[in-house]
């Protein structure tokens, strides 16, 4: 089954001479329980692609097809119930609440949505058992890394979209991250969308689409995913 197929979508940010044509008719399937890596260079458009199909932003043109419904006709009530119900985001810079305890910031969530985790089984899942009561400033960069994903993941979401998961942390901690984000689509059974501009985290992913000025160069099915190493 797939989780999302996009057909000619289109971004274009601004108009007249200014225009940015970040995406150019993209045509995409994403499998439903996939680990996909979306990779290209920065201002490729993997981000507006994100958003996009996360329904955080509209496109220009196109289709976004999830579970039979087209995101392009949703009503902003529609599009903010589809992110609410079935996604969860990672970004780079954790977006933390600073005043707050992990566990209660994996509240946030767990107190809106429908069928929620217990917080501390979400952050016992990222390997943060030991660190329910920390706030942010307590925690390493890597382990605030893990709160955003317990967090993300604590709504039970469909999809997980993860943007530059690994951009602000060394490599050890980042492999180790990654590593969390792939238990969480093996033990939830979450699709996971990550996007990097990192060839060497291609290893771990079902599928690598490969990216640049706005357009889909190749896609390469990875018949040897491997763990990446801790
Ligand atoms: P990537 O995630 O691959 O770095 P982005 O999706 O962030 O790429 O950006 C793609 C292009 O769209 C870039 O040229 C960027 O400058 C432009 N862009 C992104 N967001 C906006 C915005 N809100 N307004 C205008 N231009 C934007
Ligand atoms: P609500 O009406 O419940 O506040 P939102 O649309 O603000 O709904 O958020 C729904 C979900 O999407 C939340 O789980 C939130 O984490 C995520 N989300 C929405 N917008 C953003 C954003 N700009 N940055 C991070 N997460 C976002």
């Amino acid at each position: 089954a797939l989780a999302y197929r996009t057909k000619g979508l289109t971004k274009v940010y601004g108009e007249g001479r200014s225009a940015v044509h970040a995406l150019r008719g993209v045509d995409l399937d994403i499998p439903q329980g996939e680990i996909v890596v979306l990779l290209g260079p920065s201002g490729s458009g993997k981000s507006t692609l994100l958003n996009i199909i996360g329904g955080l932003d509209r496109g220009s043109a196109g289709e976004v097809v999830f579970q039979d419904q087209n995101l392009a006709e949703m009503s902003d009530r529609q599009l903010t119930l589809y992110r609410r119900n079935h996604v969860g985001f990672v970004f780079q810079f954790y977006n933390l609440m600073p005043s707050l305890t992990a566990r209660e910031n994996v509240e946030l969530v767990t107190e809106i949505a429908r069928d929620p985790m217990e917080p501390d089984a979400a952050l016992a899942l990222v390997g943060l058992r030991e660190r329910v009561d920390h706030f942010p400033a307590q925690l390493s960069g890597g382990e605030q890394q893990r709160v955003a994903i317990a967090r993300a993941v604590a709504k039970r979401p469909t999809v997980l979209f993860c943007d530059e998961p690994t951009g602000a942390l060394d490599s050890k901690t980042g492999r180790a991250v990654l590593n969390v984000l792939k238990d969480v689509n093996e033990k939830l059974g979450a699709t996971v969308l990550i996007v990097t501009h990192a060839a060497s985290q291609a290893a771990m992913a079902d599928r690598v689409i490969h990216f640049a000025d706005g357009a889909i160069r190749e896609v390469v099915v990875n018949t040897s995913k491997l763990t990446p190493e801790e």
